[in-house]
């Protein structure tokens, strides 16, 4: 049911475990892919592992300001791009401990990369959707975090991901006429390495208790969403936000 040949799909963070496993479906389906993180290096097995309708590219998306170059750069590769996923992040602790500047360090970090980049990014990719004769897609990552609450030394991810919600509804509202569809997505907890530290000190079984399921998602739950927002048959749940966290929060 899900057919996207012909289709280009940029992901940011495709290194990553959502990333990855995201890249690996959209291929699958017939997909192209342009695969992004923070050196070519990350994503050179993946791409290989894909073949030739996976490209790699590069930018830090600490500097927001380097998403405008990355989404021009990822333009070049096909002539065009159908398929936005902002799915780069991080997930630093900023406890309150800390000196004031160390927590606002991280905050500023956290934003950068969180909101600010994937903003950059949705601003030149309406502008391209815009041109295109079937506009594109837009699909963010958000987290649980955006409407439950995160974890006390994570005020700035909760924040940056709720900016990334309102943001993607902003988008829908406003450019749908245009041809342009933008969701959200909100996992829970997800097993990859950005829980590295709660898995560590916590445990991922603790995390597990807390779904419905009695188990956390895995990167492919997460990419299985992506996908099918991906194959345009959802175009009007635009503007929605999807959660994927194992019933641990029902809104
Ligand atoms: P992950 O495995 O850590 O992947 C994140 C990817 O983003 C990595 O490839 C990472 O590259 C890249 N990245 C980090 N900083 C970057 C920067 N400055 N410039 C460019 N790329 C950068 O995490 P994940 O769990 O797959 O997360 C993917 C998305 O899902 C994130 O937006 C996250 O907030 C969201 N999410 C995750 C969970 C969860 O429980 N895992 C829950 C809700 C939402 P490096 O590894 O090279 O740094």
């Amino acid at each position: 049911m899900i057919e996207l040949s012909g289709r280009v799909v940029l992901i940011t963070g495709a290194g990553g475990g959502i990333g990855s496993a995201t890249a690996r479906t959209v291929a699958a389906a017939g997909a192209s892919v342009v695969l992004h993180d923070v050196s070519t290096d990350a994503t050179l097995a993946l791409a290989e592992e894909i073949g030739e309708r996976a490209h790699r590219l590069a930018a830090d998306l600490s500097d927001p300001a380097a998403a405008d170059a990355l989404w021009q750069e990822a333009l070049q590769v096909h002539g065009r791009i159908d398929v936005l996923v902002n799915n780069a992040g991080i997930y630093p602790p900023a406890p309150l401990d800390e000196s004031l500047a160390d927590w606002m360090g991280v905050w500023n970090r956290s934003l950068a990369v969180n909101l600010l980049a994937p903003a950059v990014l949705c601003r030149a990719a309406v502008a391209t959707y815009r041109t295109q004769e079937d506009g594109g897609i837009i699909v963010n990552l958000a987290s649980r975090a955006a409407f439950r609450g995160e974890d006390p030394d994570y005020w700035h991810y909760a924040s940056a991901k709720a900016g990334v919600v309102a943001m993607t509804r902003t988008i829908a509202r406003q450019y749908g006429r245009e041809g342009v569809t933008a969701f959200a997505l909100a996992p829970g907890y997800v097993d990859t390495a950005l829980n590295k530290v709660f898995a560590e000190e916590v445990g991922v079984e603790v995390a597990a208790r807390d779904t419905g399921l009695g188990k956390v998602a895995q990167p492919q739950d997460v990419a299985n969403v992506i996908a099918f927002l991906s194959s345009g048959l959802a175009t009007h749940a635009t503007g929605t936000t999807i959660d994927v966290n194992g019933a641990s929060y029902v809104r």
